[in-house]
Order: C-alpha cells, then sequence, then structure tokens
C-alpha cells in the first residue's frame, strides 16, 4: 500500500493514484488482484509522512530541487527484500520550472551537468573503494530532473500551438503517470533501462494504433525524449502512462510465485530468462548509456533520445526547435510584467537543441554490443558497428543542425528581447546582456567533445577491423569539412570562426604531449591541419573579421607545428 502524503495538491492526487496503481498491469497477470493500492494520508493521520511503516508518496516544493522525483528505498541486507520506500514528487517536476543551472551559457543544459558529474564520480572512484561509490549511484534517479526540462520544451510548445485546458490536462496526467510509475518502479526493485526508448520508428510513434500496443519505449525506467510531435496531427502520446514489456516481464521474474521442487523451479525461472533476446525486452543501463561525452560505445544505450532511427528523431526535435523560437516573444511577452518567460522559453528550446546535438553525435564510431550467450547467438557475434550510411547520416544531421554558417539563425530575432529581468542590480560580475555566442558555443562543443574525443577516434580505427567500414581519414575530411568548407569564399560569421577555432585547437590538443591517441591516429590529425592551413591561405576574406580569424587559425596551427 502507498499513501498520498496529505500535503499535496487537491487536483493531483487522483492522478497520482491511479498512475501508481497501472503498476497492476504487470502484477494481474501473475495472479495478483490490486497488489498495488494507493491511498490518501487522512488530514487527522496520527503518523508522520517520515515514518519508515507507511510508504509515501512525498509532495516537496523546493527552490532549488537536486532531483524531482526519486525512490529511497529501506533493503534489508541480508536478503535484498525492500522493506519500505518513500518517493519525494518535486513540484517543479510539475510545473517546468528550471533546474539548478542559472546562468545563461548553461541554463536548460542538463548535460553539462552530466559530464561534469560523471568526472566527480572519476574522482571518487580513485579515492573511495567503487563497491561503495557504485551502489551510491545505483540509488540515484534523475528522472525528474529529466522530465522537468522536457516539461519546459513542452510549456513553450504547448503556447505556440494554442493547447486548450483539455488538452493542458492531459499532459499533466502522462507526465505525472510517467514519473510515478518510473519511481514506484525503483521502489519494486527495478534499475533503469536506457535501451527502451529504441522499440519503435519514428514514422511508428506517430501511429496512434502502433503506441497503443506496447507503448513507445519498452519500459518506464528510461528517460526519453518527449514525443511532442511536430506536426500536431502526428501527435500520439506524450510519454508511456503504463508499465512496458520490459517492465512486465521483470516484475514476473521476480514476484510471481516460485514451485516448491528445486528442480522445477529452476526451470520456471529458465524460462522466463530465456526471454531476454526477445526484441521488445532489450535492455542497457546506465552503466552502458552514453549520455557523458566519450562514455559507452553503443548508441542505442542512451538518455533524451527516442525511436530506433534517433538522428532523424533528433533532426525533426531540432526542426521544431526551430520552428518555435521565432514566435516566443510574441507568445510570452504580451500581459505580463517582463521578458522572463521570453528567456525562459529560449532556455527551454535551445537546451532541447544542444541535446538533440549531441544524440547525433552517438552514432560515430558506435559499436552495438549483444550479451547473449554464444548458444544464444548461434554464431553471430556479440559486437557490430553502426553501418557506414547511419554514420554518415549522422554527420550530414550535424552539418545541417550543429555546424552550417545558418544553423542557429531561427533565433536572431529574438536575442534583443532576452532581458532576464528589469531590477537594476543581481548581475555580479556577468552584466546582464545575454551571452549569445557563449551559449551557442556550449552547444556546439557539447557535440564536437564527442566527436573529436580520443575514446571515438581510436574506436573508429579498432572497429574498422571488424566491420566498421567508414574510415578515420574519410571520416576525419568529412568533420572538416562541415565546418570549413562553407564559408571559403565568403565571410565568416562569428558563430562559425568560434566553431571554427573550437576544432583546430581541438585538434593541436590531439598533436600534444597529453594526447591518448595513438601514432597512426594522430597521422589523420595532422592531415586536417595541413589541409585547413592550406584552405585558409587560399580562401577569400571580404570583410575585417573573416581576415582577422583566418590570420588568426593559421597563426595557431603555425605555432602548433612550430613553423
Ligand atoms: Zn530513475
Amino acid at each position: 500500500t502507498w499513501w498520498i502524503e496529505n500535503t499535496t495538491p487537491e487536483e493531483f492526487r487522483p492522478i497520482i493514484k491511479a498512475g501508481v496503481e497501472k503498476w497492476n498491469q504487470a502484477f494481474e497477470p501473475l495472479g495478483f488482484k490490486n497488489a498495488v493500492v494507493v491511498k490518501v494520508q487522512p488530514d487527522d493521520a496520527d503518523w508522520d509522512a517520515g515514518d519508515v511503516r507507511y510508504n509515501v508518496l512525498r509532495w516537496t516544493a523546493s527552490p532549488s530541487p537536486p532531483f524531482s522525483g526519486y525512490g529511497p528505498s529501506f533493503v534489508n541486507p541480508r536478503t535484498g527484500e525492500i522493506l519500505g520506500a518513500d518517493i519525494m514528487l518535486e513540484y517543479g517536476g510539475m510545473v517546468g520550472r528550471l533546474w539548478r543551472f542559472d546562468v545563461f551559457t548553461e541554463a536548460g543544459m542538463l548535460e553539462a551537468g552530466m559530464d561534469e558529474e560523471d568526472a566527480q564520480l572519476e574522482a571518487e572512484l580513485e579515492a573511495r573503494p567503487a563497491r561503495e561509490v557504485l551502489a551510491e549511484q545505483m540509488n540515484r534517479c534523475h528522472a525528474g530532473a529529466v522530465m522537468g526540462r522536457n516539461s519546459l520544451l513542452a510549456a513553450a510548445a504547448m503556447r505556440s500551438y494554442k493547447f486548450n485546458d483539455e488538452e493542458h490536462a492531459e499532459f499533466v496526467r502522462q507526465t505525472l503517470h510517467r514519473l510515478v510509475l518510473h519511481e514506484v518502479g525503483h521502489t519494486l526493485g527495478m534499475s533503469h533501462n536506457m535501451h527502451a526508448s529504441t522499440m519503435l520508428s519514428p514514422e511508428e510513434l506517430k501511429d496512434a494504433a502502433k503506441v497503443a500496443e506496447h507503448g513507445m519505449c519498452n519500459s518506464v525506467m528510461e528517460y526519453p525524449a518527449i514525443n511532442f510531435a511536430r506536426n500536431p496531427e502526428e501527435q500520439t502520446r506524450f510519454y508511456d502512462d503504463s508499465p512496458g514489456p520490459y517492465d512486465k516481464w521483470v516484475i514476473e521474474y521476480g514476484y510471481s510465485v516460485g514451485l516448491e521442487d528445486d528442480v522445477e523451479e529452476d526451470a520456471r525461472l529458465s524460462a522466463i530468462l530465456s526471454k531476454s533476446t526477445d526484441p521488445l525486452l532489450q535492455f542497457g543501463n546506465d552503466a552502458d548509456d552514453m549520455r557523458s561525452t566519450g562514455r559507452g560505445i553503443n548508441p542505442d544505450v542512451n538518455i533524451y533520445d527516442l525511436s530506433s532511427d534517433p538522428v532523424a528523431y533528433a533532426a525533426e526535435r531540432c526542426e521544431l526547435v526551430n520552428d518555435l523560437l521565432p514566435s516566443i516573444v510574441e507568445n510570452f511577452a504580451p500581459g505580463v510584467d517582463s521578458h522572463q518567460e521570453v528567456v525562459r522559453a529560449y532556455y527551454a528550446l535551445t537546451g532541447e537543441y544542444a541535446t538533440q546535438l549531441r544524440v547525433m553525435t552517438r552514432q560515430i564510431g558506435g559499436v552495438r554490443y549483444n550479451r547473449a550467450t554464444p548458444a544464444q547467438l548461434d554464431g553471430a557475434a556479440p559486437y557490430t558497428p553502426v553501418s557506414e550510411a547511419d554514420q554518415k547520416a549522422a554527420m550530414q544531421a550535424l552539418s545541417t543542425y550543429a555546424f552550417a554558417p545558418n544553423a542557429f539563425d531561427a533565433q536572431a530575432d529574438v536575442l534583443a528581447y532576452l532581458q532576464a529581468q528589469r531590477r537594476g542590480f543581481g548581475f555580479f560580475g556577468g552584466g546582464e546582456d545575454p551571452k549569445i555566442h557563449a551559449r551557442v558555443a556550449g552547444a556546439q562543443r557539447g557535440a564536437l567533445a564527442h566527436l573529436v574525443n580520443p575514446k571515438v577516434l581510436m574506436r573508429i580505427l579498432d572497429s574498422g577491423l571488424y566491420g566498421n567500414t567508414y574510415d578515420l581519414a574519410e571520416y576525419m575530411d568529412d568533420l572538416t569539412e562541415s565546418i570549413f568548407k562553407a564559408d571559403l569564399r565568403t565571410s565568416v560569421n562569428t558563430y562559425r570562426q568560434g566553431l571554427q577555432l573550437m576544432y583546430v585547437e581541438a585538434l593541436i590538443a590531439a598533436l600534444g604531449e597529453k594526447s591518448r591517441l595513438t601514432g597512426v591516429a594522430q597521422s589523420v590529425v595532422l592531415a586536417q591541419l595541413r589541409r585547413i592551413d592550406r584552405q585558409q591561405r587560399d580562401a577569400s576574406s571580404p570583410d575585417g573579421l573573416t581576415r582577422a580569424h583566418r590570420a588568426h587559425v593559421r597563426h595557431l596551427i603555425d605555432v602548433a607545428l612550430d613553423r
């Protein structure tokens, strides 16, 4: 039995109750009726919500919440049996407020925090026993924060698409159901499944009948992109609102009634486990996912992505952002006292855009693993590099949305309206003017960091020996071309100047003493620097900024090559 804390707003109580009780869909096939029951803590209850004897869905609202929903559970250390659990539902997750980052360059970009957290984790692993650190990690859940960010995007989109009250209510219902299903899932013993979001193709996600069949993801334990359709006629669900096929399978294994006889019980459990190769039951957890730069190898196991073609899905999401950005001033400024909501919508939209650029990069040098037994694989290899066509499609999308001279043009008309507040103090050292170049550079750096990461470059070389046909020289040629080619005969705008310098500096670092590249990979990097230098020498410079920029690029290369 779960109790909804008596401080929870009335209007959310029935939604939370219905959401949590949907876990019964996983228990009913096992013969349990009403395995999960939700009641409301009476206003005159003589027990406190913190009482360990009660499992409580706590309602919290804090100014800078670390999470927007998480489920600490108390486990019997001898058996692993879960004795009790509380879940914190953070108000911010519902209303779509801005999380944690309030600096202009990083607001709405959760990944910067994730890269930081990853670095912290590495440092902790050096200092403390791995078991201890990883055990703490297992309990960490960002679902609320991730959904909060998604809700910001949705809030901006719903305003533009003029959702009515009924449509808003449906959005809130799906969001809350998904959040409580995920958090209660942890307390039932489930870990994350970051492979879950690849179950359907982009077309299938637009097909209501297909989505109704098994849901959008095979599990509610994933952090997927919100499924907000660019074309309203193609809108199916925003989020899954009931347990998926993978969830039901895990619950069957963990909770179905055992048999007395040990041999028969072993056979029964083996029969359940033998379904692990079913395409509907794909799994990969936090240890495998590619959320941080350079980490993980399998692009199917990632967060913030959706569909079996995450690049196409991400490209459509970038188009949605570009559709919405130009109208945020007319949608968010009238009728309120400041431009603060315009700024918030800008953060939400451009933050999502940056996220999707990172999703695209994970295909490059990607290798899919299969952890089935040799017998289950039946001769197939456990490692399969991502196809050249898929890697090239990712490069094409990155070229268009991250690197092209006009990639960030959709925001041009709103930049002069990005005033966060009307007060004349509280800006500290930074000044109140929007730092546009820094924000765009942040988005580009997020993508580029993975594309030139030594682990990725070395994997391209290694996987070339077992099936990857996109070789390192061809890949680096494509990358250099998408960053330099378009403006060799024209002036170079200042976003592109920043990008080109960032890329050249990354190449130079890859040749440096601390580089983790082998000599073979460094040869390819060196060839790119020489090529860039020749191109810059022969390029046209119609204006002073461009002339200065090209000289700077060549100067960096001269110094690096000690000429
Ligand atoms: Zn979680």
